[in-house]
């Protein structure tokens, strides 16, 4: 999962940028770039860390120009270092072009190794340098002809921003697989400049207004004649991904027309309903927990408490303990607050149970901390198959749901009970049917799009390590 930001046409455009890529920070913590085109020339600066680490007012000094683009990135297809950050930027046979990519595409490992066969030479093992190939090599005379053109030839997940000397497109795939929304700011002049984001979280911190989401299959060209909107290939079926609503997104953003603040509540409400527990406190399991334990504590009224606290300041230098003190880890993290849970019967909330590591310990640490009982809920259905489509779930071996039933998974974790939210629960909490408008592959197994070969983004990276 990668967050991206575009802007077309303020003179701040790379301080927009910086700003943008910060308030989706929580999409990708791993690298951060912005690309920015003064009209002839384009600059990018990419590092490794966080959007406040790699950048500061003098790099920003040398992005000058009215448009930019960035990329903050969560590694999915591709290792984790400086060649695989985004924007992909290069010089080619029309001039420059730098691409910021939030998605996993399915083909990407048959297309590379055809391009390989044919002599292209790759930076990175990443699947977007697969698309600035794609884009360097096609001879149509018109900009949107070309990304036209090539998005016929990607299939899977991808949201994206390109940004050339003197344009900026957006795109989306015609499933829709990932966010990308459209927002209008006002310049200090009175002019408009136009932006792009994957979270509305982005918008809200320049005071940009929140106009649409980019359609699925359109793609958008902002230049000097303005924004115009292209049908490059037609929609199909959506498939919105779902995790998105229970995990991804920050909760003060908007996805499409749906508050995410509101989902988690509508989803943690619906999980009280169909696994009520007798409690006497709901803790969640911040900060991703927070706001579905909100939802549930009301549904059951049950009194809510923050039983864990969370340091904001774990950072990424983390040391690997020694045995003796490796249980140090989680607590890094997360703290019980004893006041709140000696004695007590012990509701936790969490979005999600990936692999189960996690949970266990955080059940370990409520019970050192005087719980009574603890009853473990989760406000999405069993976690059972991987994305394909660019959020880095693990193989069927390290999903603890893909081989474990829920009472075994209970026992591993160590908690009293255990209880998921069902898919139709789910579904009809966000006011969908199943198949209507979003992707619940990682639940359902039912993908969308075929992975062919299959390339969940771990075997997809391994090939390209190879
Ligand atoms: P686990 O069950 O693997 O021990 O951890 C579950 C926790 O991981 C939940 O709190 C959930 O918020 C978080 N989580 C779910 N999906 C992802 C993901 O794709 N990346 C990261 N870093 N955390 C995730
Ligand atoms: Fe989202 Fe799951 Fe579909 Fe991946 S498989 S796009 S995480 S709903
Ligand atoms: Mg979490």
């Amino acid at each position: 999962m990668c967050g991206i930001f575009g802007v077309y046409g303020h003179p701040e455009a790379s301080n927009l940028a910086y700003l943008g890529l910060h308030a989706q920070q929580h999409r990708g913590q791993e690298s951060a770039g912005i690309s920015a085109s003064d009209g002839q020339r384009q600059r990018t600066w990419r590092g490794m860390g966080l959007v406040v680490d790699v950048f500061n007012q003098e790099r920003l000094k040398h992005l000058p120009g009215r448009a930019a683009i960035g990329h903050v990135r969560y590694s999915t297809a591709g290792d984790s270092d400086l060649a695989n950050a985004q924007p992909f930027a290069v010089r080619h046979g029309r001039g420059q072009l730098a691409v910021a990519h939030n998605g996993n595409l399915v083909n990407a490992a048959a297309l590379r190794r055809e391009m390989e066969q044919r002599g292209s030479i790759f930076t990175s093992t990443a699947d977007t340098e697969v698309i600035v190939h794609l884009l360097a090599r096609r001879q149509e005379r018109r900009l949107v002809e070309r990304v036209r053109a090539v998005i016929g030839e990607i299939r899977g997940a991808y949201s994206l921003v390109l940004l050339t000397e003197r344009a900026l497109v957006a795109t989306r795939d015609p499933w829709g697989f990932r966010p990308l929304a459209l927002g209008r700011l006002r310049r200090p002049d009175g002019g408009e400049a136009w932006v792009f984001a994957s979270e509305t979280s982005a918008f809200d911190l320049i005071n940009a207004t929140y106009v649409r989401p980019v359609r699925p299959g359109e793609i958008i060209v902002v230049d000097r004649n303005g924004l115009h909107s292209f049908e490059g290939l037609p929609a199909e079926q959506p498939h919105f991904c779902v995790f998105e609503h229970i995990y991804f997104a920050r909760p003060d953003s908007m996805l499409g027309d749906s508050s995410v603040y509101e989902s988690r509540d509508l989803l943690g409400r619906q999980l009280a309903r169909e696994q009520p527990v007798s409690a006497d406190i709901v803790i969640p399991v911040p900060d991703s927990g927070t706001t579905a334990a909100l939802g549930f504590a009301r549904e059951s009224a049950i009194p809510f408490g923050m039983g864990l606290i969370r340091s904001h300041y774990v950072g990424r230098t983390f040391i690997e303990p020694q045995e003796s003190i490796r249980h140090f880890g989680v607590r890094l993290k997360l703290a019980p607050v004893r006041h709140l849970i000696d004695g007590k019967r012990v509701c936790v909330v969490d979005d999600s149970l990936v692999r189960g590591t996690t949970s266990r310990k955080i059940v370990t640490m409520l019970r050192q901390a005087g719980a009574r009982e603890v009853h473990l809920r989760i406000s999405a259905p069993p976690t059972r198959h991987p994305c394909f489509y660019g959020i880095d779930t693990p193989s069927y071996e390290e999903l603890i749901a893909a081989q474990k039933t829920p009472a075994e998974i209970a026992e591993y974790i160590g908690c009293d009970t255990l209880g998921y939210l069902s898919l139709e629960g789910m579904l009809g909490a966000l006011g969908q049917r199943r198949g209507a408008f979003f992707c619940d592959a990682c639940f359902s197994g039912e993908y969308p799009v075929a992975a062919d070969p299959p390339t969940p983004a771990r075997a997809l990276r391994t090939a390209a390590r190879r």
